[in-house]
Order: C-alpha cells, then structure tokens, then sequence
C-alpha cells in the first residue's frame, strides 16, 4: 500500500487494475474500413466466445458478440432444422421467406465486422471455467473462454407411413403457427397415432384454429370415449383409423395420403410430429463442467 494511502483506497486501486487487465486483453476486430471475407480467417490463440451452429441463434449471438467488440468465430456445419420448408412463417421482418434466404442475410450482416465462419462439424468438446478446446471435423483446434452452444435440434421422424420424411416440410409440417394461416378454411390432416383421452380431444380441436375441415388419421383404434367421438363429431372432425401406409406430394402443395385399405384423400397438409422428442445436436464427445 502506498504511503497515506487508506484500505478503501486501495481496494480501489486494486479494483481498477483488475478492470483494466480484463480490457487489455479485448482485441477487437478489423476495423470496418477493412473487412475480410467470412470464412477465410483463420482462427486467433484464445478468443473470447466459440459459437457452434450457424442457425438463426448462432447468427445471433454472432452479431452481439462483433458489437461487443469480443473476439469471436462461429463453426458450423448441416442444415437449420427448417431447411426442407420452402417458407419461413412468423419470423419478424423476413414472414414467409425462405430460411436459406434469412440465414444468407444474417451472415451478411456479420461482414462489416470481420467475424469468422468455420465450415466444419464440432467433434468434441472439453473444458472448464474460463478455458474450453473445440475439435473440428477439419482437424482444427479452436480455444475460447466461453463457448455459445447454437446447434439447435434435430426432428427423429418416423419410418412409416412410407413417404412422411420425403414431405417433411413441404406437405406435412409440424407446426400450424408456422404453416397454417395460408390454410386457414381449408382442409387439413392431422396424424396422431395412439390419439387417446380428453388431451387427444383437445390436440384435435388445437387444430381447428386454421379451419373447420380437420381429418385425424390416429393409425388403429383411437381410445376415445363415446363422448370424445361425440365431440369431435359435433365439431365437424373425421376420424380415420385405419393405418395410414403411405404420403405422396400433391400437385397443389399438399399431400395425397393412402390409407391400409387403399383409401386415397388429398389434404392441403399433414401436421405430424417425430417418432419421439427432438434430440439435441451437440458435440459428439464432449466434457465440460
Ligand atoms: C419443417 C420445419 C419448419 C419450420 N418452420 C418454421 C417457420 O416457418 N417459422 C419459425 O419461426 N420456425 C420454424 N421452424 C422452427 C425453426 O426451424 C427453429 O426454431 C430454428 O431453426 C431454431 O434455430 P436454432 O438456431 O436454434 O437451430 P438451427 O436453425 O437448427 O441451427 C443449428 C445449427 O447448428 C448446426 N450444428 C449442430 N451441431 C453442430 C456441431 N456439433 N458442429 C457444428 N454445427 C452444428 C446445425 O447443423 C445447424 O446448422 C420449423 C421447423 C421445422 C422442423
């Protein structure tokens, strides 16, 4: 401590210097006069921020952790869990464009900023505290202090009916609020195996929000009470039970679904969902704490 120097100054002092060593070793970025094209920069030492997954959230947390003058990169690799659907509904200022067309802009937001995009997979993950190492499916190894985890989710869909995975997000979709409103009168499909009880009742009925016109195709014998089936009669609903076996696009954007019988019925859509819930695409190895 310095000579007249009280305690509380010097806790001060020691404040400030720990403040100030933080900064020093901020690097930012190029300046904007002199920006480099994405994905030719190679990586710095230790950044500060590592984000994984070049998807509306990682472009997003891109783009603050540029303007928080943080030395950053993105790594990515594989498509955005939307990349099958033509349109993306709902997303502000870009409602009905195509998911590739938004995520090319949000890159090119990135630019002025000098931010690096890796294409490569992250393989394995470790660290701790301040200090993780990212493996790359290039052989790179990229070290940061905080790591950003934007790799989303995958959708594990069901084998049968034949032809469901082919359609997913063109004729069959899983959610109404970003594929629904342009339905909205029309006829729909909804698929839910195992529909049962006043929960299945009420999925059902989700679904008449777009329209009246709602066919469940529950694939077997739907545990419905007499009263459910009243219900769902009285609000203008068709069950169909019989197994569902295959989905073919329609010429219109819809699908054409052929039943065990060989019943065939065009519908502007299937709503479905996974074979279970979506899983997490994280590193493959990984050992952080
Ligand atoms: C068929 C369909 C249609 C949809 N339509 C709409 C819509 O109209 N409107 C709407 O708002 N939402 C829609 N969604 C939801 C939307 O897709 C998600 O909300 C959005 O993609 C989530 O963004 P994200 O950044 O979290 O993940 P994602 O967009 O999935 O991005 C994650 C990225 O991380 C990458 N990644 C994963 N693991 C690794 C790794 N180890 N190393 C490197 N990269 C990795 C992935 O490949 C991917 O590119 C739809 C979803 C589906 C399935």
């Amino acid at each position: 401590m310095l000579r007249g120097m009280s305690p509380h100054d010097q806790a001060n002092l020691d404040l400030i210097a720990l403040l100030t060593a933080h900064l020093n070793v901020q690097t930012p970025h190029a300046s904007p006069e002199t920006p480099e094209e994405p994905g030719v920069h190679a990586a710095p030492a230790l950044l500060d921020v590592l984000i994984v997954g070049v998807g509306f959230a990682g472009l997003s947390a891109a783009l603050y952790t540029a303007r928080g003058l943080k030395r950053g990169v993105l790594v990515t690799s594989g498509p955005s869990r939307n990349a099958p659907s033509p349109h993306a509904g709902g997303v502000f200022a870009h409602d009905r464009q195509s998911p590739a067309a938004i995520l090319a802009e949000a890159r090119d937001d990135l630019r002025p900023y000098n931010f690096p995009v890796i294409e490569a997979e992250v393989t394995a993950l470790t660290g701790h505290g301040d200090h993780f190492t990212a493996v790359l499916s290039d052989g790179q190894e990229v070290r940061a202090r905080k790591v950003i985890l934007a790799t989303g989710v995958r959708d594990v869909l069901p084998e049968t009916p034949a032809g469901l995975r082919e359609q997913w997000g063109r004729g069959v979709h899983h959610c109404p609020y970003c594929y629904g409103w342009e339905l909205r009168g029309g006829q729909i499909a909804v698929y839910l195996p195992g529909l049962s009880g006043l929960s299945g009742v009420q999925r059902v009925l989700y679904h008449q929000k777009i329209t009246r016109d709602v066919l469940v195709c529950t694939d077997g014998v739907a545990a419905l009470t007499a009263e459910h089936r009243a219900v769902l009669s009285a609000q203008g609903v068709t069950l169909i039970e019989e197994p569902l076996v295959r989905v073919d696009g329609g010429a219109g954007g819809g699908v054409t679904l052929t039943f065990a019988s060989g019943l065939a019925v065009d519908r502007d859509v299937l709503y479905a969902h996974g074979a279970g819930p979506c899983v997490r695409s994280w590193p493959r190895r990984w050992a952080v704490w």
